[in-house]
């Protein structure tokens, strides 16, 4: 991935950050190095990290799995690790990562664990009954 489009994935993180978490405003710097440091993060750590350096940012219910989300991509901005498929090693299209800037997985990965999902619930269903 060329300098600008990651310049570009890294703007488009930050407004999404900023839309999830307005009171982060200012304080992506502190984040990020927080985050550099606790990967990765569980609810406790998240929650001990806000607390610990006081931020004073209120974690909504809803708002938590995506400001996680979140920061994990640009985490991996950070590392040179953005674009690329956790599964596979792949980079992740472009377009996939334009729609869905949080995504982790190429299309073709995506694919196979929602079949991989579906299999397990299924047997899951059979096994109970
Ligand atoms: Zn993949």
């Amino acid at each position: 991935m060329d300098k600008e489009m990651l310049k570009y994935f890294s703007g488009a993180l930050n407004r999404q950050l900023m839309e999830a978490l307005p009171e982060a405003t200012g304080m992506l710097p502190g984040l990020l190095e927080a985050v550099g440091h606790r990967e990765p993060m569980d609810e406790v750590d998240f929650a001990s990290m806000h607390s610990s350096r006081e931020l004073g940012i209120r974690i909504h219910r809803h708002h938590h799995m995506r400001v996680r989300e979140i920061l994990a991509a640009i985490h991996r901005l950070s590392e040179g690790e953005y674009g690329i498929c956790v599964e596979c090693g792949d980079e992740i299209a472009v377009d996939r990562l334009k729609a869905q800037p949080v995504t982790t997985v190429c299309l073709s990965c995506r694919r196979h664990l929602e079949v991989v999902s579906r299999r397990g619930s299924h047997r899951k269903r059979r096994a109970a009954s």
